[in-house]
Formats: C-alpha cells, structure tokens, sequence
C-alpha cells in the first residue's frame, strides 16, 4: 500500500528559498510540510560564502535604484524590470527582517550591518564600485540556513527528511501534490497538497568543474519539463571566474571584493585592459571570458589553462578575519597559503540563470502569455522570475531566494485559504514505479558513472563559457546518444534501503534532459549575451534576440517559443565597465 499524506502547502526543497516559503507560510497558519532530499542544513544555500546585496547604505550613500541598475546592466538587458524592481526593494526589508530574525551579520564599528563591495556593483549608475553586499565572515549562507531552519522549527513546520520527490501531480492544469521516494525505506509516498513550491536549487552537475555541491542536479526543473511546463533562458549557465584549478571549489568573489586581484602568467593585473573601470569587479560572464583569452593567448600560468589570485596584499588579519573558510580551503585542498601564496583558479559552471517560469508572486506560467498553471510555485535558483537575465551579479542570488521564497510563501497561503483540495487522481505513481522497476530489473547494462562522466565533460568543452555552431551540435549528438544509453543503464545494487545507486540513476536522467535543452536553447540563440558567449555571433543583438526562451521537451525533440522582455526604466545600452 503506498502511504498517502496531506498537507495544505508542500515545500519541495529546504534551501533558503524553500525554508522562507515554509516560515511564511506557517506564520500565516498554513499547515505546511518541507520535503527534502537532503537534510535541510545540509542545502547548497549553506555553501554561500560573500553575501547578500542590499542598498542599506550603512557605510557609504547607496540607493534600491542603482542597485536595480546594476542588476538590469549585468544580465546583458534581458532581466525583467518589474521583478527587478521588487527584488532591490524588499532587499532591504529582507536584511533587516533576517537580522531580527537572529542572523550574526558582520558589523561596522557603529553597530550597524558590515558591507562589502562585489562584482558589478556600483554607485550613481555605474560610476565606481559601492560597499553593498551584507555578509557573515564569507559563511553567509550558513547562517541564513541555520537561522531559518531554526525559525521554522519553532513555528512547527512538519519535515520530511531524505524525501526525493520524483513526479509533480498535475491533472486539467491543476497541480495537486507531488510523488515522493523515502530514501531510507525504499517506499513511495503521495503527497496530497492545494499547493505545491518547487525550490529545488541549480544543476551544475551538469558540468565537470564545478562549485556546486553533488546533489545539485536540477530535479525540479526536469520534473517540471517532464510535465510540459517549459524551462525559461536554460542557455544561460554562469562560470565563475574563481574556482580553484582542477577541482572547482569556489572563492567567493569577496576575495575580489576585499581588493584581492587577478594575474597572469607575467604577474600583469590583466582586467585593467579589459574593464579599466571596475577591473576584476566586473561581472562574472565578463572576467571568465577575459581569463580563457589570457589563457588562449599563451599567458595562463606555466603554459597551462589558469591564472593567479593574489590576495598577498592584503594582510593576514583580513584574510583569516573576512574570509576564513575560503583561506582553510585553500591551505587544505591545495598546501597553500593565502597571506603569502598565489591560488591557482580557473572558471567554475556556478550558476543556472535559468529555470522554471514564474511570475513575480512565484506562480508558474506556462506559455508566452503567462498564464498560470494552478497550485504550482517555484522560487530561488530552481526558478526564472527573471531577475537575472542573462547574468547574475554575485550577492543577487541570495537575495532573488530571501525575497521570492517570502513572496511564494504569502502567496500561497492566499491561495489555500480560498481554495479547497482537489482530488488526487487514481495511482498517480503507476509512471515514475515503472521507470524504478526498470532501472532495477536491468542487469550488465551501461554504468552511471561512465554516462555521467561523458556528458559532464562534454558539456564543459562544448557548452561551457565559449560555444560555436559546430560544438553544439557535436554536443547535441553526443547528449542525444547518451540519453539512448541511458534507457540502458543497470544497477549493481538492487536494494530497497539507502539506495544510493538508484539516486543516481535518476539524477543523471534529469542532467541529461536538462543538457539536451541548455544545448537546444544555446544553439538558436544566434547572438552573444551575458553568460552565453557565441564565437560565431560575437554581438548582442537586440532586434532578433531580446526575448526570453521557453522550452519544451517532447517526443520529437525540444521545442523552443519566445516571450517578451519587461522593460521599464532602463532601455538597452552597451554594456562597459
Ligand atoms: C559555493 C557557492 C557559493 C555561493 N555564494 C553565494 C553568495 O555569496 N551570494 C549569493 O547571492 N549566492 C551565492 N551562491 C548561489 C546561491 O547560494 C544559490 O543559488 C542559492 O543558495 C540556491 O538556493 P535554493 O534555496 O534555491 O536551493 P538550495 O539551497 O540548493 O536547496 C535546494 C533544496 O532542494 C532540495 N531538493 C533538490 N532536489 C530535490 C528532490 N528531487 N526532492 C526533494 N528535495 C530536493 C535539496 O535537498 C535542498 O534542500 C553560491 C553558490 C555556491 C555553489
């Protein structure tokens, strides 16, 4: 018998933007259950380590209005104004509301809110860099996890703990709960909700440096695309210029911001040339590119493919005082020591622009009109509201998770208030049993890790910070062929307890998709903005491509449709730094 619970409200992840949507939702009395495939402080959210940007002006004059700027210039223009207009706004109440809260903010000497500056962050519409990221030493996501999860716990909210939801209940443009597999026993469980939030995080396993965490495999965006729901602006994947070499750990941009510099092979400050404003804080899109031309023109270090992080100068008590993890990483994974080392880096695939298409109240819309597909929300990176567009400045992501995740919470609660249960329909599980059926039944078949080790290396040669033509489509070919022998795949262990194995399995089915629709999307878009950076269509191209891409996935293929961008303030300018 398969057990069936339910809940009024179903938070599908326990990161900062479903862990806000929980606390929401229960202070507004909402019966509300978090379901998580991890244990909830063991999000990727805990792994932030810079800050989160808010227009306090606590240590120099800053204002919601520059910062929306800031935000609209670095996604390369194709960020929806509106949502980015409320996003710098409630990043302030934010702040302040988490500081209430109990989270132990860095202070100034007066008392206040510490602030740091980041990459594209800038004062007056870009006339030089502001001090706007708030942060705790560089554990910042650390502490807002901790904080929240403390928060909900104290408000009751029920959790259900290694849960991997595996389906979303959608019948007549309904959403009506979610499939979910117990990791301890084996078992599948239907959850029975009025409304349903997926805040399942990123996908950057998709690539093979990475700075996300191994369960970060884009599970909710691919069960939405499963269920016809598009994915919006998927060709948009941020490499972050600061991972250490070969192994993709990140060091967080406050490296940067704390005055740290990039060099080159001739110890050169090369993002002078580049960006002789801002310099190495220019956006991430911008200082990746630059550091893969250094390489590609013979000043990587020692002929090899990486430069050099110099933080030397700036003394041993900054170092250990504002950023001790990132200075414990790279004594423990490297043998090196910042207050008088160089750091090997190289760009690390960081961050998915893209994701599932919301509204800024967090309802899912499913076509280019944005209409609403009934009980379903989505917030933080699993999701598109757009804030981003094609680039996402760094210190944005927490606050997009902070203020949409609320956002989702207060609108959902609305919505179970006047609504009533719809009824499940009968064995909803039939589909997603038969596919764990297979996947168990199958013996000497294909192993996941070769599969997987061949997609993420394609991606990363083919579908990475460059792309042409010709490497996406040998990318497309190589995706397509590993999605037939994935159908192949067998398990070595056939166990219904802790089966990690099978996890896997269906995480790498959900990479697959989502590498097939990355690749689709990238390979339309004949033009080059923010993160996606076409050799063969050097320019930005307003006429033709400012316009957010839906795709679809069906039985022929991935489809794509175009939406409009929403424009308010600031009209597309070239982008300088
Ligand atoms: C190393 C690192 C440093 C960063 N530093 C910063 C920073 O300083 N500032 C900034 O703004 N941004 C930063 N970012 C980005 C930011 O941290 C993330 O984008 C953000 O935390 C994502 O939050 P989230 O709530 O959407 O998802 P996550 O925190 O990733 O949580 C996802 C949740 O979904 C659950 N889940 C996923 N799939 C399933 C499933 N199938 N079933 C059940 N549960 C599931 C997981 O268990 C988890 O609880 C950083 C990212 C990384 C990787």
């Amino acid at each position: 018998m398969i057990k069936i619970h339910q809940f009024e409200a179903i938070v599908v992840g326990g990161g900062g933007a479903g862990l806000y949507a929980a606390l929401a939702l229960s202070q507004a009395k909402v019966q509300t259950a978090v379901l998580s495939k991890l244990y909830p402080t063991r999000s990727h959210t805990g792994a932030a380590q810079g800050g989160i940007g808010a227009a306090l002006a606590n240590k120099e004059e800053d204002r919601p209005e520059w910062h929306m700027f800031d935000t609209v210039k670095g996604s390369d223009y194709l960020a929806d104004q509106d949502a980015v207009e409320i996003l710098c706004k409630e990043a302030v109440t934010t702040v302040y509301e988490l500081e209430h809260l109990g989270l132990p903010f860095n202070r100034t000497q007066d008392g206040r809110i510490d602030q740091r500056r980041f990459g594209g962050h800038t004062k007056e519409f870009g006339k030089g860099p502001v001090q706007r990221a708030c942060f705790a030493a560089d554990r910042t996501g650390h502490m807002i996890l901790q904080t929240l999860y403390q928060q909900c716990i104290k408000n009751e909210v029920k959790f259900f703990d290694e849960f991997h939801v595996v389906d979303l209940i959608i019948e007549e443009q309904i959403c009506r709960g979610v499939i979910a597999y117990s990791i301890e026993t084996g078992e599948l469980h239907i959850f029975h909700a009025k409304a349903v939030l997926f805040a399942t995080g990123g996908s950057g396993r998709m690539f093979k440096i990475t700075s996300n965490a191994h369960a970060l495999t884009g599970d909710g965006m691919a069960i939405a695309l499963r269920n016809k729901i598009p994915l919006e602006d998927m060709e948009f994947f941020q490499f972050h210029p600061t991972g250490i070499y070969k192994m993709g750990i990140l060091l967080t941009e406050a490296c940067r911001g704390e005055g740290g510099i990039l060099r080159n092979k001739n110890g050169e400050r090369f993002m002078e040339r580049y960006a002789p404003n801002i310099k190495d804080l220019a956006p991430r899109d911008i200082v990746s590119r630059c550091i893969y031309l250094e390489v590609r023109d013979g000043r990587g270090i020692d002929g090899k493919d990486y430069v050099h992080l110099d933080l030397t100068h700036l003394g041993k008590e900054v170092i250990e005082k504002k950023l001790p993890d990132i200075t414990d990483f790279v004594r423990t994974y490297m043998g090196l020591d910042p207050v008088k080392d160089l750091i090997p880096i190289q760009p690390t695939a960081h961050y998915s622009m893209g994701g599932i298409p919301t509204n800024v109240n967090a309802e899912v819309v499913w076509d280019e009109k944005n209409s609403v597909l009934k009980g379903f929300y989505a917030a933080g990176e699993c999701a598109c509201v757009s804030v981003h567009g094609g680039n996402r400045l760094g210190t944005n992501s927490l606050v997009d998770i902070l203020v949409f995740g609320r956002r989702a919470g207060l609108s959902m609660a609305e919505y179970c208030k006047k609504t009533e249960f719809s009824p499940l329909p009968s064995n909803p599980q039939t589909k997603i049993q038969a596919q764990i059926e297979q996947f168990k039944s199958k013996s000497n078949g294909e192993k996941i890790s070769t599969l997987r080790q061949e997609l993420q290396e394609t991606m990363m040669d083919l579908v990475g910070v460059f792309r042409t033509e010709a490497g996406l489509k040998k990318a497309q070919e190589k995706v397509r062929e590993l999605k037939k022998r994935f159908q192949n795949i067998s398990l070595s262990d056939k166990s219904q307890v802790f089966n990690s194995e099978l996890l896997d399995a269906l995480e790498l089915g959900n990479l697959i998709t989502l590498s097939l629709v990355t690749i689709a999307s990238a390979l339309a878009r004949e033009e080059s903005r923010g993160a996606h950076y076409r050799e063969d269509y050097p320019k930005r191209n307003d006429q033709n491509w400012l316009k957010h891409t839906l795709a679809t996935l069906s039985e022929i293929g991935v489809e794509l449709k175009y939406k409009n961008v929403v424009i308010k303030n600031f009209q597309p300018q070239e982008r300088k730094y």
